[in-house]
């Protein structure tokens, strides 16, 4: 029922390689939907794994890179052509709206409102809210101005206690109150506090995307305790020098943030195209952060 999960719809660094498309995934917090970056293809993975169009409310940019954004001009007029109607809101660059602007003026009007919210990249704040969710931008270090996003879960409500319910008789209309907080009087006068109806809920689960960087400890205190980290690893140790000069990072380096952050879990992606096999990016981080994933196109992680 509360789910949160990660899609990962492309996970290659630059270019397309060894059937990994460029940067693109789907965060699901409580059957809402939420895109981050949009590379190309981003739409032939959603026919792919049969993603539900109308769902994806808001699509969040972390930067102007082509393998981040080319993949939105065919997303839009794909969603137009699918006769969506409700709004569109991408977050991200003060560009963007213009980039994506400018081609429509060539390829046509959508058949639904699109807005733009535009991001501050330096700074760690507080772009989106909504019913269940929360969403922070995470400034990155990257040849061009590009920010990661921090994911919040909003605090859920109270567990009723299933035997309670039965035993004082508590009428179905009551519940939603009880679980947000609420004692419970009984006809004789009697008031049951909360405590004896109801169990803590489960902690607020989040999730941190940080793409692209070079190596950055300041991001640390953004991620500190959460449950999934999600750091490009476009290079290995021999390749060092080339993450250094394209500010990217390595798979040890992006295990280090998810040591000293505390993380619970860490995601590899964003993977150079001259690797073919991967388990030298995923072998190094693992010497440094045991609990390690390689992201895979198709792959879904549940938090
Ligand atoms: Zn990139
Ligand atoms: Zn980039």
């Amino acid at each position: 029922m509360f789910k949160f999960e990660v899609q990962f719809l492309g996970t290659s660094g630059a270019v397309p390689a060894y059937g990994r498309f460029p940067c693109c995934q789907l965060v699901n917090i409580q059957e809402r939907l939420y895109m981050v970056d949009c590379g190309e293809g981003a739409q032939m993975r959603i026919a792919e794994y049969q993603v539900k169009w109308g769902k994806i409310g808001t699509l969040f940019i972390s930067h102007m890179h082509g393998d981040h954004i080319y993949g939105i001009i065919g997303l839009l007029t794909s969603m137009s052509l699918n006769r969506r109607t409700q709004p569109f809101t991408i977050y991200g660059p003060s560009e963007l709206e213009s980039f994506i602007k400018h081609q429509l003026n060539f390829s046509g009007e959508l058949l639904f409102p699109l807005q733009f919210q535009s991001v501050d990249p330096t700074k760690y704040k507080k772009i989106y809210e909504d019913e269940v969710s929360l969403v922070y931008s995470i400034p990155l270090n990257h040849s061009i101005p590009t920010c990661g996003f921090l994911f919040k879960e909003k605090e859920r409500p109270r567990n009723m206690i299933a035997e309670k319910i039965k035993q004082y008789e508590i009428p179905y209309q009551y519940i939603p109150a009880i679980k947000d907080g609420a004692n419970f009087q009984l006809p004789d006068g009697e008031i049951i506090p909360n405590k004896e109806l109801t169990k803590p809920p489960l902690k607020a689960r989040s999730y941190a995307f940080c793409s692209d960087t070079a190596y950055t400890e300041a991001i640390v205190p953004f991620v500190s305790g959460v449950d999934l980290l999600y750091h490009e690893a476009t290079f290995t140790d021999e390749h060092k020098q080339q993450a250094i000069e394209t500010m990217h990072s390595t798979a040890r380096q992006a295990a280090a943030i998810a040591l000293q952050a505390n993380a619970k879990q860490l995601i590899l992606g964003h993977f150079s195209s001259r690797y073919k096999i991967l388990d030298a990016l995923l072998g190094e981080a693992k010497e440094v952060f045991f609990d390690t994933k390689l992201a895979i196109d198709g792959l879904t992680i549940s938090i």
